[in-house]
């Protein structure tokens, strides 16, 4: 199976068309964080701007010339960023910026800083040239213009200054989409948050597991947290410790977020495929019509099950076992639940949606949650070092919450999570029972996901066509 991924190194395709992905593959040309690169790519960034076509309006055209240079920095490589950090002046390019823009518009010169932990507003815009009572005049603007006393390291804050040297507009920018813009009115400051919607375009990516998941997703050009996800929605029904083997194959489509043209995310995934030992599992993402977000199979039954088969990422350190001889008292004493090795702290999920029907001390199991899930099952969960977020008797809880942390309390050798599932008061083999399904597609709107999951199943065959196309050219 290796020389299948030799053949296709890069198993990763977006299907995307608009106009401004064109624009934004000259940007990423030149990544490179000299001031020459820079310009080039700032004015043709600028352009894109001015230009904009494509389903993100700039906020206000006016600030275009600074959120574009906060951004593009955003693309240069850490090491790079730091290096500039502390004063991140680059006139020239302002100047072309400033030259470039519509003549109508006032010439501001921009300068741009790093907020690193220890900055605060005042030194910022000391640095700046500014003094306190410009910054007070600002910060007790209107609209949300004292919100930039709340400032996080990592953040980007740009100070503009008209032609008489006065400050006329601050940028500061919390994220790529998200920006607090303060400017100088008739009235004084005023400030207002500007959030951008990204582009979702939707991307292909498939591989053949030769060893772990993991390591296949990445050679197909997925993130690490895209590979959990998908490890997520099929982890209902493939074991991905156990049951995954050599050759196992994937597909899968999912959202690639967009900004000026540029990539900058991932989102959701839309739908998957993954081949298990020959069974093919399909799963599509679905919102039903109370809003509810779920995957399913194509016949409309839930990926879920109403409990998660193991309630931590960990493996398996004793199995459930009715004739075990117990490690601590060297007596035939049954384990009547799973035990999962994990370091203290590890997160332990709530298997099902339920209701707390215990949280403290008992005896040996030490710290302690049982869950009720609706009338005839209970899950417990001992040997915590402590409880989750408000877990106490009575709290109502949601398959997945974190409900407690792996600790060694009670009667135990080493730190690990001990799992019971009991139906009707016995214990059961919480590996081995039948797990009862999450709710299905609602049957009043079945009509409607049965096309609609058609559409999605045949995507995969149409992504795949474009991809080994796309595969076959490389190789050439
Ligand atoms: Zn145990």
């Amino acid at each position: 199976m290796r020389h299948v991924l030799k053949m296709f190194p890069k198993t990763h395709i977006t299907i995307a068309a608009a106009t401004s992905v064109v624009i934004a593959a000259a940007i990423l040309m030149s990544p490179s964080a000299d001031v020459e690169a820079n310009r080039m790519a700032y004015s043709l960034d600028l352009d894109e701007g001015t230009v904009k076509e494509s389903g993100t309006p700039s906020p206000r055209p006016s600030k275009q010339p600074a959120a574009d240079k906060m951004s593009e920095d955003k693309a240069t490589a850490a090491s790079e960023l730091a290096s500039i950090s502390n004063e991140t002046q680059l006139p020239g390019a302002l100047d072309t910026a400033a030259a470039m823009a519509e003549v109508s518009e006032p010439e501001l010169q921009w300068q741009e800083y790093k907020i690193k932990s220890g900055d605060t507003l005042s030194s910022l815009f000391g640095k700046a040239g500014f003094n306190d009572g410009i910054m007070l005049s600002v910060i007790h603007g209107s609209g949300e213009a004292d919100k930039l006393q709340r400032l996080y390291a990592g953040e980007t804050i740009a100070f503009a200054t008209d032609d008489a040297g006065e400050l006329a507009a601050i940028d500061l920018q919390r994220n790529l989409l998200e920006t607090l813009h303060v400017e100088k009115t008739e009235e004084g400051f005023t400030g207002e948050t500007v959030v951008r919607e990204p582009d979702v375009k939707p991307a292909f990516a498939s591989g053949v597991i030769d060893g772990s998941l993991y390591v296949a997703a990445r050679e197909a050009g997925m993130s690490d947290r895209l590979a959990m996800e998908m490890a997520g929605i099929f982890g209902w029904n493939i074991d991905f410790v156990y049951d995954v083997r050599k050759g196992d194959r994937f597909e899968v489509v999912y959202e690639e977020l967009y900004l000026d043209g540029e990539k900058f995310d991932t989102g959701n995934i839309l739908s998957a495929r993954f081949i298990n030992q020959g069974k093919e599992v399909i799963a599509l993402q679905y919102t039903d019509s109370n809003g509810d977000t779920d995957y399913y199979s194509p016949d409309g039954s839930s990926m879920r099950k109403a409990f998660l088969r193991t309630p931590i990422n960990a493996r398996v350190s004793s199995s459930f076992n009715l004739q075990r001889r117990h490690p601590v008292l060297d007596v035939v004493r049954p384990h009547e639940g799973t035990d999962y090795a994990a370091p203290p702290g590890t997160p332990i999920k709530a298997a099902g949606h339920g209701r707390v029907q215990f949280a403290g001390w008992k005896g040996g199991y030490g710290r302690t949650v049982i869950l009720k899930h609706g009338d005839n099952i209970t899950t417990l969960y001992a040997h915590m070092s402590r409880l989750g977020k408000g877990i106490k008797n009575g709290t109502k809880v949601k398959q997945g919450d974190t409900i407690g942390h792996v600790g060694s309390s009670g009667m135990v050798t080493g730190p690990h999570l001990h799992y019971e599932f009991r139906i009707n008061g016995s214990p059961r083999n919480s590996r081995k029972v039948k797990l009862p399904d999450a709710k299905p597609v609602p049957k009043s709107e079945m009509a409607l996901f049965k096309g609609f999951a058609e559409q999605q199943v045949a995507k995969f065959e149409l992504f795949r066509q474009n991809y080994q196309h796309l595969a076959l050219a490389a190789d050439e």
